[in-house]
Parts: structure tokens; sequence; C-alpha cells
């Protein structure tokens, strides 16, 4: 199993291991510094972090992983038909400040960061990005400049007609569609997603979807098969990219999961399963969102340092130094620190018979006595205390006896939709259920369903 699930997880370790290294690059000018610029660190928003993870992700795929019918760029067409001579595209070199380059093309670098304030921090600007810079009409002056703030937000820099830069937010207005995506992992689940035209966010956002169900990286069977409504965005006809799952059925090991996304009176969507139940649940499957498991809970094993039979009440999942851990569920931390071989330790106190702990990180993110929700950062995967290689060795307790947390049956409690919007749902959920097996899915207009039925 883990051959068929490790390209996920390498690839996206590569990624974010590439995303840390750009944040943590200085951002000052090598020269000549300005004083507008000051030194800054970098914080990752999630939608940068997604774009990273596609560019870098398509940079690694073979051609055989592209769809074949073209149906789904793996990168967003140019935003122009053609992009015209007038446009200098400057992609961002490691360490370089807009004070640095700006200045070639006679804009005022302070002018400009002071403009974009209200919206980015311009000394935030982030290695391998693109500046895009419209020529004036003299050929010599730059008179636009673009930046993208995330794959639907372009920051717009330009001097109004007294010549003050001012800075506006263009927001890509998209045409909504649903659109029925397929597969069946033989190989690998992320060569069977991507030829079924899902790219590697779409892939997270799937996983998200069933991450209190099922653990993406070690669960996954050979022969799972993935049946998904999605919304498909188009700008003028041309489809850039999907959206959330609308409704996802996933069959894996002989069980069948179901997943309806659906809108409540606060008009928050969540997802929920054919029964009206959120799919949201007390604990997650895993306190690692990528990963492999590389040594499993056993009552009796070979320790690798030890070199002798020793019981392994916890399970060992490979990944690298500094890769973020979460808390698996709401909780009390009840220890934060050096405990021995377990290294650098954090344990938690979860409501009823449960607690959770998580050994040999490299950095601790929580105190004692703090209180922690779930999917919140406790720490960095580290080697710290008895450990041959960066890893997290995960324990469960229920009342104070190790389980085996892959195989342990954690309480469901997910909430009902409530009783005011249960037949909407229900009248929701057949028309899903209904498009998963293949019924005529109508373009644009069915979009608004899900608001019109919360209502
Ligand atoms: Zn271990």
């Amino acid at each position: 199993m883990k051959a068929l699930l490790r390209p996920i997880a390498t690839l996206l370790f590569g990624a974010s291991v590439a995303l840390l290294a750009v944040i943590a690059l200085p951002m000052v000018p090598m020269t000549g510094a300005d004083p507008s610029v000051e030194v800054v660190t970098l914080p990752a928003a999630a939608d940068d972090e997604l774009a990273a993870l596609d560019a870098a992700a398509v940079a690694d795929l073979d051609p055989l992983a592209q769809p074949d019918d073209g149906s789904v760029p793996a990168e967003p067409p140019p935003p122009e038909d053609e992009p015209p001579v007038e446009w200098i595209e400057h992609t961002i070199a490691p360490g370089e400040a807009l004070g640095r380059i700006l200045p070639r093309w006679g804009i005022p670098p302070q002018e400009v960061w002071e403009a974009a304030r209200p919206h980015v921090d311009l000394n935030k600007v982030q290695a391998g990005k693109v500046l895009r810079l419209h020529r004036g009409a003299d050929g010599t002056t730059v008179d636009r400049l673009e930046y993208a703030l995330s794959l639907d937000r372009t920051l717009v820099v330009e001097p109004d007609a007294q010549g003050v830069w001012r800075a506006t937010v263009d927001v890509v207005e998209y045409e909504r569609r649903e659109g029925l995506r397929s597969f069946t992992v033989n190989r690998s689940l992320w060569e069977a997603a991507v030829q079924a035209g899902l790219r590697p966010a779409d892939i997270v956002a799937l996983a998200d979807v069933f991450r209190y169900d099922i653990d993406f990286n070690t669960e996954v069977r050979q022969g799972a098969r993935a049946e998904l409504v999605v919304e498909e965005l188009y700008v003028d006809g041309e489809l850039r990219r999907l959206g959330a799952p609308l409704a996802v059925r996933f069959h894996n090991n002989g069980k069948q999961y179901v997943a309806i996304r659906f809108e409540g009176a606060d008009g928050e969507a969540r997802y929920y399963d054919a029964s009206g139940h959120s799919r949201k649940r007390p604990f997650l499957r895993s306190p690692l969102k990528f990963s492999r498991v590389t040594s499993g809970f056993s009552r009796n094993r070979f320790h690798p340092v030890l070199k002798q039979g020793r019981p392994h009440y916890g399970v060992d999942f490979g990944a690298p130094e500094g890769t973020p851990i979460y808390a698996v569920g709401d909780g009390v931390v009840s220890w934060a620190g050096p405990n021995g071989g377990h290294g650098r330790f954090v344990k938690l106190d979860h409501a009823g018979p449960y607690d959770s702990s998580y050994s040999h990180m490299s950095r601790v993110s929580v105190k004692k006595g703090q209180k922690v929700r779930q999917g919140q950062l406790i720490g960095y995967v580290g080697s710290t205390g008895l450990s041959t290689g960066p890893h997290l060795h995960y324990q469960f307790w229920v009342d104070g006896r190790y389980v085996n947390p892959l195989t342990v049956e954690l309480p469901k409690g997910g909430e009902p939709v409530p009783d005011t919007l249960a037949p909407a749902f229900a009248a929701h959920r057949e028309m899903m259920l209904a498009r998963l097996d293949g019924g005529e899915v109508q373009p644009a207009q069915n979009s608004t369903a899900v608001a019109d039925l919360a209502e």
C-alpha cells in the first residue's frame, strides 16, 4: 500500500518544504537599502500555499498524467488572449525586494507599497511569483503593475490622472457549472485522480472531505473508486479550474462513503453523510496531513534503537523534519516538553476516556494547560529522544490503555442537519445521488440549487 500513496506524500512534502525555504529567505535588498523595505517574515496564505503546491506538482507530472481530453488545464491559461508585447513579466528571484525591482522601470517603490498596503504588504513578495508590468505609451515608463494575491485575486497598482499610484484588487468572476469526475485507483491514487482531471489542490480537498473517516495515506486500497460532482469554474466559456466537491461517493476496502455539501441556515457549507449527519467527527484519522506509516502498532516488536524485543504502543508516521503536526481532537495539553526517550513530547487530554500523544518533535508549539482545538498546530516532526530519524510516534489511549490509533473505533457524534432543513437536505441529497449515478447534469443554473434549497 505504501507504493500506492507515496507519490502524494512525497510530492506534497516536497512542495511544502520548498515553500518553507521561500518563506525563510531574507526579503531585504542586498544593496542600496530602501527605507521603505523592512525585514519581514512571510506568512503563507492558504491560497498561496495551494498555488505553490500546484506549481510544484504540475512541474513534476509526467505527460501521462495530463488529462487527455483537455477538459481541465493543469495550469490556468494566460489571462489575455495573447500576452501583448507591452507586458513585462518579471519573476521574483529569491531575496529580491520591490525596492530593487521597481526603480529599474522608474516606479517609486515607497508609493506603490503604501498604495497596496490595505490589500497586501508588498515587502513580502514571494520568490517565484510573477510581477506583470505594463509599459506606458511612451515605451519607457510603466503605467500598471499586477501581482497575483491568490488564484482568483490580482492586485493592480496604477497611477491616477494626477500621477498618484492607486491600488485595487481584481477578482475573477466565475461562471459556475457542475461536472462529474470519477476514477478508480489502480497503481496510485495520485495518478488516477490527475488523469480524471483533478489538480493537487483538488486531491487535497477530496482527502479533506473524508479526513474524519479515511487516512488517504494509509487506508486507500487498490480498486478504490471515487465519484464526484464538482463545481467547474469558467471564465469566458473556458474551464479554468475546479471548485469545491458538491457530492462525493468513495468506495474503499468494501465500504462506501457519501459526502454531500449542504449549506446551513448560517450560510456555511458543510459535508454530510447520506443520513444527514455531519462528516465532522470528534477526531481526525491522522495528526499529519500527508505521511506514510513506517511502523505499526504492535504489542511486541524489535526496537531499532534498543535492539531488543519491545512492544510498540503507537504508530510511526514517516515525514520530513518540520512537517506540521495537528491536534486530532479538541482537548487540553497535559504534557508539553521533554519526556525521556519520547524527546519533545505533547500529550492531549480529550473529552471522555481519550488521550493522544505525539513524540520526537523538533519543536513544540503549545504549553501545558492550554486548550487546543481539533486541527490546531501543536508542533513539528523531528527526531528528538530515542529515534533513528525524523518521524512522528503517535499514541492513542482509551481509559488510560494504549490502543491502535489506526483501527480504534472512534466516536461518531456528527451533528445532524437541523430539523427545519431536513426536507431540503433530503431533496438535495436525492438530486446529488442521482447525479453521482450518472444522471443528467444541467449546466450553469444548478450551482444555485444548494442555496435555494437551504433557505
Ligand atoms: Zn514509534
